[in-house]
């Protein structure tokens, strides 16, 4: 009899498919949310790719996007399942400052100039092994300066909106050349084209359909609803205690929980991480990235543009990012926002927060915006399931720190998001480490089952 242990997520199906894939099917799914997808209480977030009911729909409050078609996963998986989805297309974007609609092509030109250099620089930079730069620093030495509150609107829209933080604290080398890992660049056959997901199963519906296929009749291999307080791991086995007082013993273990749960300390692990792994996860960036879902009593918006950019006057990435949903009946709005600003609007109260974007749609669309009438707005900050969205590679981490935070201790081993050295963020990342790192333990089982392994993944 054999057993291993993964934890749930994109990653944790992924490593669960891959093992099967291989004939090793004696693995248990654990997660603390009750379901692998599915129904949504209102603003309670269940897990980074769902979905909630929202004027009249399902909207997504989590991964929306799916990056690249072909030979991308996640673009293959929606193709299998009849994800339905529409074309995302920034370019198609109208900006606005505090007195209303404004040109900003030029900038706009600039910007994105700017930007391919930065990619060009790093490449150059790494090449000759000379030392990381923030992201800040490499547009300066291009001659991007976002000087102006439309300058720096157009640079949010460009950087912060993708990798959740400002470009002062983000690595040049591995976040910005690397548009934050959104391009898939190590397939062949991954064509370009963002997607986006407006099926009424909510995105999260491909994750639940591979789970169902993977565990078919046998569900007893995925354990729901069960916290995870202790994790105790060797060079043996992996014993891990939930809150409800079950225990599991496993030869290895999977474990993909969000980087800023490992930060966090609610999970504790016995024996304590080592300095190393320690320093690596400190190192990584938890950041956050905040959808706010509106709905109107009527629509003052035109519909034939996708996005609407807001350059506040007084203060960066202050409701910067907007956008039409054509494909909704009622009218809705989302906004995003980002980093610290996620912070503090996931504290605010829903009437501070009317005011707010109210004063916001008023100095863009004039007299005719009105207030929402209703206001969704997921928490991931102050989850402590998830402590944040997803993660960026801040100035100061190395490579070196990187292979240290996915580096397994003993018969623990690491996936997820954060651990994926090219596409950390991202849903296409997690998926593919979850596979990576199952091929990995894979290596490491013993050629007999009968030799008796434990494999245990955690969602
Ligand atoms: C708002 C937002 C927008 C995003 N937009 C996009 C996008 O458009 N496109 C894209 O590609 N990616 C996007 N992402 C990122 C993408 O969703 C994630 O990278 C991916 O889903 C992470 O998968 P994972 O398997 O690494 O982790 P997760 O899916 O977070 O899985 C980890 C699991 O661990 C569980 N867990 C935590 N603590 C415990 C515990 N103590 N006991 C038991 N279980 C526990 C959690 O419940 C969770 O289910 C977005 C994410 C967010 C939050």
């Amino acid at each position: 009899m054999s057993t291993i242990l993964i934890f749930e997520g994109a990653s944790g199906i992924a490593a669960a498919r891959q093992l099967q894939s291989n004939n090793i099917n004696d693995f248990v799914i654990i997660d603390a949310l009750p379901f692998v997808g599915g129904r949504l209480l209102k603003s309670v977030v269940k897990s980074r790719v769902q979905n909630a009911t929202f004027g009249g729909a399902q909207v997504e409050l989590g991964a929306n996007w799916i990056y690249g078609h072909g030979d991308n996963p996640i673009h293959r998986l929606a193709v299998k399942h009849g994800l339905q989805t529409v074309p995302s297309d920034k370019s198609n974007v109208t900006y606005f400052d505090h007195t209303g609609q404004c040109m900003a092509e030029k900038e706009e030109k600039e910007f994105n100039k700017a930007l391919k250099d930065i990619g060009n620089l790093a490449k150059l930079r790494m090449q000759r092994g000379l030392v990381d730069l923030s992201a800040r620093t490499a547009l300066q030495l291009e001659g991007w300066h976002a000087n102006s509150s439309i300058r720096a609107a157009i640079e949010y829209f460009g950087f912060d909106w993708e990798l959740a933080e400002p470009p002062e604290v983000t690595s040049l080398d591995y976040a910005a050349a690397a548009n934050g890992g959104s391009v898939i660049k190590d397939q062949p056959d991954v064509t370009p084209g963002d997607d986006f997901v407006i099926d009424e199963r909510g995105f999260q519906y491909i994750l639940r359909a591979e789970c169902d296929a993977l565990l078919g009749q046998d569900t007893s291999r995925l354990v729901l609803s069960t916290k995870i307080t202790d994790v105790h791991y060797g060079q043996d086995n992996v014993t891990v205690f939930a809150s409800n007082g079950d225990i599991f013993v496993a030869d290895v273990a999977i474990c993909t929980f969000p980087l800023a749960v490992l930060q966090s300390g609610h999970v504790k692990f016995h024996p304590g991480f080592p300095s190393w792994k320690r320093e690596a996860l400190f190192n990584f960036h938890a950041t956050t990235y905040t959808k706010i879902w509106m709905r109107f009593s009527k629509r003052f918006w035109p519909l034939d543009t996708q996005f609407f950019v807001y350059a506040d006057d007084v203060s960066r990435g202050h409701y910067p990012v907007w956008q039409t949903m054509p494909h909704l009946d009622e009218p809705v709005l989302m906004a995003t926002v980002v980093y610290h600003e996620s912070q503090r609007v996931e504290q605010m109260s829903t009437k501070s927060l009317q005011k707010e974007v109210t004063q916001v749609l008023k100095r863009m669309f004039g007299p005719k915006a009105t207030a929402p009438v209703e206001i969704l707005v997921p928490v991931w900050k102050n989850n402590p399931l998830f402590g944040s969205s997803y993660s960026n590679w801040g100035l100061g981490m190395s490579e070196a720190h990187h292979r240290n935070l996915r580096r397994r201790l003993g018969r623990l081993w690491f996936a997820g998001e954060a651990m994926s050295r090219q596409y950390f963020g991202f849903l296409h990342g997690a998926w593919m480490d979850g596979l990576e790192v199952a091929s990995a333990v894979e290596k490491c089982l013993p050629d007999d089952p009968n030799d008796g392994y434990n494999i245990f993944c955690l969602i």
